[in-house]
């Protein structure tokens, strides 16, 4: 590691450091499923795109996968999922849940 890797990014909100081609900004790490994955949501811009968030899904074994979206993208898989827990919520109490 040169001292250049040590560096701290240029990019004011990105926590990568190092020598890195997409910045990155971690914003939640929530673990799911009884702890069998971690669900990451970063912000990141990698070089010559635009800015976008990051949905890393991360198993306890195995691979973990990493989807980018537009800030449309990640508006509507908001809605979604706040839709779905209403949903639920307005179901909480009945039999048919
Ligand atoms: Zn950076």
């Amino acid at each position: 590691m040169t001292a250049a890797d040590r560096e701290d990014c240029s990019v004011k909100w990105c926590d990568e450091s190092g020598v890195h081609t997409v910045h990155r900004h971690y914003v939640e790490s929530i673990p799911a499923d009884s702890g069998r994955w971690v669900l990451g949501v970063n912000v990141v811009r990698p070089h010559s795109s635009t800015t976008g968030v990051e949905l890393a899904t991360v198993p306890r074994h195995g691979r973990s996968t990493v989807v980018r979206l537009g800030t449309h993208e990640a508006d509507l898989l908001h809605e979604a999922i706040r839709e779905a827990v209403e949903r639920i919520q307005r179901r909480a109490g009945r039999d048919d849940v």
